[in-house]
């Protein structure tokens, strides 16, 4: 069986027909015991347990998936991966996850489709303007690039956002905008497949299809998780747990006995027909709430805010629809004429300071990566090392130590509302 995929693989798989590629991963059944248990098969679980693997040997891992590998947000998002962000402590965190991007493809084998196209960022007014030299400023000062620019420059890398003047101006002027070059997006559920292969190919059982419903404790401690399997109540026995579920984590955290600050809310994108290249760049307009890329398919991929009520329902709202379909028209004209093809939501993990917590509970033996809220697809590889790291060794790494549970007793918050692209 083939395993590794390289030109070479590829023509002589052709030869016979593509028939003896081995599979990505072995779906396993889930063993009584591992030495660490990760609850959640998103982009973050797997990463986590992949860099366990690699990086610290430890390879007695399950990753426990309620439904399919990133059938939640991971494979739910507007792919898009940035760095640009207000705090040095965020600057370093997501700078280290774009660099992990930027050598991904090659360090998993995987073709995870990172294409760096730019994110740009639309300002309409001289507020926006102000706002905008001090966030690229910002990302400067923390080593990050930034270029601010103005609308001629806007409409050289945009000409299809709306210029228009007199008679039928543009409701939201552009007036200029700024772009982080090195930005863009990559395809997400490469991301989760790229990672689980990297991972099985270790040792580490992907167990799909089975839904963590309890925690066992030992003098308050973690010893193992409750979990339905094919019908079946199953007792998992492992020394530590990982929950990494997104908008499922306050249900997890209630269920092991500790309150999260997190508040899940729906969030959705849609797209639209393929058609040819239209859109150079990832394209956001922070004023309007929606943002703009094209698929490699061609198709037009459209993000929006949230919706404005907490909900764990992944539909998303028909106002929010509205809104961002509005937006769309208002900013790309030329646009209007397509047909919409999906529309979805995910949900996602609010924290109040929009930044995301990574590290212990209050539980002994648990450990949790969340609170990534609307932008934690650029956050796999960071989040994944990060909680590897204290897993296998029992310290908070160096990136993520800001990033800890206590922060929101401490009130040493790192306030990332500002930067997180679309307002949440
Ligand atoms: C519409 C939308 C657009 C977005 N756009 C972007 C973007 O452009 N860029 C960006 O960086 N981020 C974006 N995000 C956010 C990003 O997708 C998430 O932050 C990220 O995917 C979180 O990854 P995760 O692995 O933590 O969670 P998930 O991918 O949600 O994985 C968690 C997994 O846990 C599983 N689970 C839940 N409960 C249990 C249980 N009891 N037992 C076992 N398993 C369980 C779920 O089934 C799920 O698969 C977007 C999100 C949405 C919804």
């Amino acid at each position: 069986m083939r395993k590794r995929y390289s030109a070479w693989n590829l023509l002589a798989a052709a030869r016979r027909g593509h028939a003896d590629w081995a599979p990505a991963w072995r779906d396993a059944e889930p063993k009584p015991r591992y030495d660490i248990v990760i609850v959640g098969g998103g982009g973050h679980g797997l990463a986590t347990a992949y860099y366990l693997a690699r990086h610290h040997g430890v390879t007695n891992v399950a990753v426990l998936e309620a439904g399919w590998l990133g059938g939640g947000n991971t494979g739910r998002n507007t792919t898009i991966v940035r760095s640009n962000y207000l705090y040095p402590e965020s600057a370093r965190l997501y700078e280290f996850s774009l660099q992990q991007y930027e050598g991904l493809a090659r360090e998993l084998n995987f073709n995870i489709m990172f294409s760096q196209r730019g994110v740009l960022t639309l300002a309409h007014s001289r507020h926006d303007l102000d706002a905008q030299s001090r966030w690229a400023n910002a990302m400067r000062c923390n080593g990050i690039d930034a270029e601010l620019l103005d609308a001629r420059q806007v409409r050289e890398l945009e000409p299809r956002l709306n210029f228009n003047q007199g008679a039928q101006a543009a409701r939201y002027p552009i007036l200029g905008g700024f772009i982080q070059r090195r930005a863009g997006s990559a395809r997400h559920d490469a991301v989760a497949w790229g990672y689980a292969r990297g991972a099985a190919a270790r040792g580490v059982d992907i167990v799909q299809h089975c839904a963590v419903t309890g925690f066992v404790k030992q003098g308050g401690r973690v010893i193992g998780v409750l979990a339905r399997w094919r019908g079946r109540e199953l007792i998992i026995g492992c020394e530590r747990a990982a929950l990494v579920v997104a908008g499922h984590s306050s249900v997890l955290a209630a269920e092991a006995g500790f309150e999260l600050p997190v508040v899940s809310y729906a969030l959705q994108a849609m797209v639209s027909e393929p058609v040819k290249p239209v859109l150079n760049t990832v394209t956001l307009s922070p004023a309007l709430g929606a943002y703009w890329s094209q698929s490699d398919k061609g198709e037009v991929v459209i993000g929006g805010a949230l919706d404005h009520f907490p909900s764990y329902a992944q539909r998303g709202s028909f106002d929010i629809t509205q809104q961002v379909v509005a937006a769309t028209c208002e900013m790309f004209p030329t646009l209007a004429r397509l047909r919409l093809l999906r529309q979805w939501a995910g949900i996602v993990d609010v924290v109040p300071d929009s930044s995301p917590i990574i590290g212990a509970t209050p539980v002994p033996g648990l450990y949790i990566n969340c609170g990534w809220g609307t932008g934690g697809f650029k956050a796999i590889p960071v989040g994944g090392w990060t909680l590897a790291h204290v897993l296998a060794t029992g310290r908070n790494h160096e990136l993520a130590e800001p990033f800890q549970l206590e922060r929101f007793r401490s009130g040493r918050l790192i306030d990332e509302a500002a930067a997180a692209g679309i307002a949440h």
